[in-house]
């Protein structure tokens, strides 16, 4: 999936969980921000490539490798309850939100790292093209939700 779509996501997942636990109508929003920034963490590489570090990256985690793992999760949640903050569990559900996401592409994730079995989550039919109708149709969906979520969390601002 693209980077703007795993800030979508992640953002959504962040705002929903915020909306679950009750969080206040400011911290919706920032949970939706710290989301929507940790969905990107998990593709270092493609972000490093962009300052021209890509290859460092990628030689010491690879693309889809260690940082898509069940390794990386767990190290994820376990930082967000050391931390305990709702903006620290905010970027936890955005970073796993880009694991299940990309679990939904066609190309999988590594999720057994340093095994190299792939996993998804949906059957081979269903599985989204990077960039493709689908994807834009979720980001639309998501983004949508996300405007009515903290939106819905500022109107009911106390005057
Ligand atoms: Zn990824």
């Amino acid at each position: 999936m693209t980077g703007k779509t795993h800030i979508i996501i992640g953002a959504a997942t962040a705002a929903a969980l915020a909306r679950y636990t009750n969080q206040p109508d400011m911290m919706v929003i920032g949970m939706a921000v710290s989301g929507g920034i940790a969905g990107l963490l998990p593709d270092i590489d493609v972000l490093a490539r962009k300052i021209c570090l890509g290859w460092l990256v990628r030689f010491i985690v690879g693309h889809r490798g260690i940082t898509h793992s069940l390794i990386a999760i767990a190290a994820v949640i376990v930082a967000a309850f050391t931390v305990d903050h709702p903006l620290a569990f905010g970027a936890a559900a955005g970073y796993v939100s880009h694991i299940a996401a990309d679990m939904m592409t066609k190309r999988g994730v590594p999720l057994l790292y340093p095994v190299n079995k792939k996993f998804h989550l949906l059957p081979r039919q269903l599985l989204i093209i990077t960039g493709g109708t689908y994807e834009t149709t979720i980001q639309v969906t998501l983004l949508f939700f996300i405007i009515f979520e903290t939106n819905l969390r500022i109107t009911n601002f106390p005057t």
